[in-house]
């Protein structure tokens, strides 16, 4: 029987007999030529065995194996089928499955531990619609470099993230989990969260394989229904959706992961002409795809498969690697491989791919590497990651309106009065996706307010959900019990301003978490409004995992301050900024809409034929909403106000491919301040109708009250082509304009001709 040892064995083996002693060295250095010869010792099944991952031992996005389930699955790990699970956390539960497969299979290859590691680990940032609303891409590189610091120190070596879905519609649940609608910061946002999890070498102890998901258009699922089919055109897939995917092949990134959906009529798993053409093919990819849970069966549901041998044919012939939880591949692919349906060589590829980056991981030097328990117990909830997911919790937070002065508040005001269940939740502000993590572990808005000595009296107001609340489970939503109104607005006629804190539990965004109705959940609409008809000098602390519809709430209360769910350091995030001690400089990554009704929204659509207004009704509109957002893409508001003027542009491309584009952005206000200036293009005439305008660049500027300073954007060959209908990136010469400012409202235009 071979063990982990015997791997080392082999290889020993192998390099001591060539002849010379610069082969041996050669062959030491080469790592590929290390996972070739493992390969060649491994057997049809072993190699299958690789492209196998099992849940766990514990209950996450589908049911923990119990009973038979579990007795067959320990036997597939000590046969060497299975090339990876999920789900299993802290350094000894690790390492003792790690043990079960290193002593017992023939090989005794080890595997790679993969988790939902999506905003952090036990200590947690901001959501990653927030973190995105941040625009700041060191914190963001920063939070998941915590996010793997942490995960590693528990076993974990692979994460399922970043997401990069991008999407516009924010009944979508999962919008929480990604960067929001637009592509550029997308991919920008994408790009970052890689290096943060893989760090500039893998075989760190600290770094984790990152995985780019939902390869692709899961984002796009019809009216904003979770798993629902994705319509995409052509000019879609390869500006809108494809691009932060190949922002993180371009980034090192190490896996993906395939979607749900189906695009054109075939589910991902299924997709040849994205595993194959696209990623592995044109892209260069040469990591390897899990599918999605059970998404490999899912062609059955579909009716593209007929089987599970069917499925895991299909699958592995377009490309999927590793079949997580169908059960598919380690079950039939060796029938199906023998009978001539899988080419041997798609299968040599998967396995290879798969050790490869076990390799990388370090895995194959040392498979406990992972499992350093001091290291666990040193490093989770570190005051330095306390520290860093405060700081990009801060950066987070969206001020979306501020009159009369409502905000920041006084830290000194006697009668300040808090209402709202979520003032006080110490789990909703954690989010959804939070599984490693412990419950009740934020810091809530009330303690926030403690920490930083201001006095107020709380009211509960209303409850927002009734029963337990869980990751796996539908939520129950308080409509009718208002029986702690009373309370609340009594508390808010003696006092002087009211801060509201409502909106979204966690669990209300996430996966399988669509939303038809995208008003503030439950009862609390009704308490708003109860509260402000006897006191109107009302805050808004708003807490969600998307957009929600807020029409009242702008048109009323002086203030609203989104903040999301901000992770482990909320609280104090949410009081530092309502009391002024950080200026909020957040930007929506995605518009907030005014009506479901205009779902999907998004600021670069195209111009369409009857762009208006117009006076008579033939233009492209609502007879009964407007076509605007209530807050658009890239807005956000500061404390002190900034100013833009003096927009030049100089076009020196065809000598040097660059276009410089500069403006002065000055801080009218009174106070210092971070603005987030933002460049868009419009690329007026083209083979294909191009948006209205596109992001194009951003820079995040921090100004002294009065101060000015010149921005300058350069504008390459990366910015200025777009991909035609077969997917090839063209620069087409002509009339462009580029707008800058401080949303993607920004009117600030110039033009240019590009030759
Ligand atoms: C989700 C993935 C996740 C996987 C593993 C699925 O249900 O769609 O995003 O990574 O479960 O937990």
């Amino acid at each position: 029987m071979y063990k982990f040892s015997n791997i080392l064995f082999l290889i020993a083996f192998l390099q001591l007999s060539s002849c010379s002693q610069k082969a041996l060295t050669d062959k030491v250095n080469n790592k590929d030529s290390r996972v070739d010869k493992l390969l060649e010792s491994m057997t049809l099944n072993e190699k299958i065995g690789q492209m196998n991952q099992y849940n766990g031992f514990y209950d996450a996005t589908g049911p923990a194996p119990t009973g038979g389930d579990a007795k067959m699955k320990y036997e597939h790990l000590r046969n060497g089928m299975v090339g990876s699970v999920l789900n299993v956390t802290g350094a000894d539960a690790v390492r003792k499955l790690q043990e079960t497969v290193v002593n017992e299979s023939r090989l005794g290859i080890p595997l790679i531990f993969g988790l939902d590691v999506i905003h952090g680990h036990k200590t947690l940032a901001p959501i990653p619609l927030a973190e995105a609303a941040s625009w700041d891409l060191e914190a963001i590189e920063k939070a998941s470099r915590v996010a793997a610091i942490e995960a590693s120190a528990r076993g974990i070596n692979w994460t399922f993230a970043p997401m990069v879905d991008i999407s516009r519609d924010a009944r979508w649940g999962r919008v929480m989990e990604g960067a929001g609608e637009d592509a550029y910061l997308g991919s920008k946002v994408g790009a970052a969260r890689v290096k943060g999890f893989q760090g500039n070498n893998l075989s760190d102890i600290n770094t984790i394989a990152a995985c780019a998901k939902h390869f692709a258009g899961y984002g796009f699922a019809e009216s904003g229904k979770d798993y629902n089919t994705a319509e995409i055109s052509m000019t879609t897939l390869y500006n809108v959706v494809l691009p932060p995917f190949k922002a993180c092949v371009d980034a090192g990134i190490c896996t993906f992961m395939n979607s749900f959906n189906t695009v054109n009529g075939i589910p991902s798993t299924a997709d040849k002409f994205l595993q194959r053409d696209v990623l592995k093919g044109k892209w260069g990819f040469e990591g390897f795809i899990v599918s999605d849970w059970g998404s490999g069966a899912e062609m059955i549901e579909h009716g593209v498969a007929k089987d599970k041998k069917d499925v895991a044919i299909i699958a592995t012939n377009a490309g999927s690697d590793m079949d997580m939880e169908s059960y598919a591949n380690v079950n039939f692919l060796q029938a199906a491989v023998e009978e001539g349906s899988v080419p041997m060589k798609y299968i040599d590829d998967s396995a290879r791919r798969i050790l490869k980056v076990k390799e990388d991981l370090g895995l194959l030097d040392d498979p406990y590497k992972y499992c350093n328990g001091t290291r666990e117990k040193e490093l989770l909830y570190h005051p330095d990651h306390r520290a860093a997911v405060l700081d990009i919790a801060k950066k987070s937070i969206v001020l979306l309106k501020n009159e009369n002065n409502a905000l920041p508040i006084s830290k000194t005001q006697k009668r300040l009065a808090v209402i709202g269940t979520l003032a006080q939740d110490k789990n909703s502000p954690l989010g959804n996706w939070r599984m490693g993590s412990d419950d009740d572990t934020a810091v809530s808005v009330l303690e926030g307010l403690d920490n930083m000595g201001i006095e107020y009296t709380y009211a509960e107001g209303t409850k927002l959900s009734i029963g337990e609340n869980a990751f796996i489970r539908e939520m129950k939503i308080n409509e009718t019990d208002r029986s702690q109104f009373d309370e609340a607005i009594e508390l808010a006629k003696k006092s002087e301003q009211v801060l509201m804190v409502l909106g979204e539990y966690g669990y209300q965004s996430g996966e399988g978490r669509s939303r038809a109705k995208l008003g503030l959940p439950g009862l609390q609409q009704e308490l708003l409004e109860a509260v402000y008809e006897v006191n109107p000098n009302v805050v808004l602390v708003l807490m969600t995992g998307r957009p929600l519809v807020l029409n009242w709430a702008d048109e009323n209360v002086p203030a609203i301050l989104n903040t999301w769910h901000l992770g482990t350091e909320s609280g104090n995030a949410i009081a530092e900024v309502l009391v002024g001690n950080y200026n909020p400089s957040g930007k929506l990554p995605m518009c907030f809409p005014r009506s479901v009704g205009q779902l999907p929204i998004y600021y670069n659509h195209l111009n369409t034929g009857r762009p208006g207004p117009k006076d008579l009704v033939f233009w492209s509109h609502y007879t009964d909403e407007k076509n605007s957002p209530l807050y658009p893409f890239g807005y956000g508001l500061s404390y002190t106000s900034f100013d833009y003027k003096d927009i030049s542009v100089s076009n020196t491309y065809g000598t040097d491919d660059n276009v410089k584009v500069s403006v002065t952005l000055s801080n009218t206000g009174k106070l210092k301040g971070k603005e987030v200036a933002q460049l868009y293009l419009r690329d007026r005439v083209a083979s294909v109708s191009r948006p209205v305008r596109e992001l194009k660049g951003f820079k995040l500027v921090e100004l002294n009250a009065g101060e000015s300073r010149v921005v300058e954007f350069i504008l390459t060959k990366d910015e200025l082509g777009f991909y035609n209908n077969n997917g090839d990136y063209v620069i087409e010469k002509g009339d462009f304009d580029v707008y800058v400012g401080g949303s993607s409202n920004a009117n600030m235009r110039k033009s240019f001709d590009l030759k």
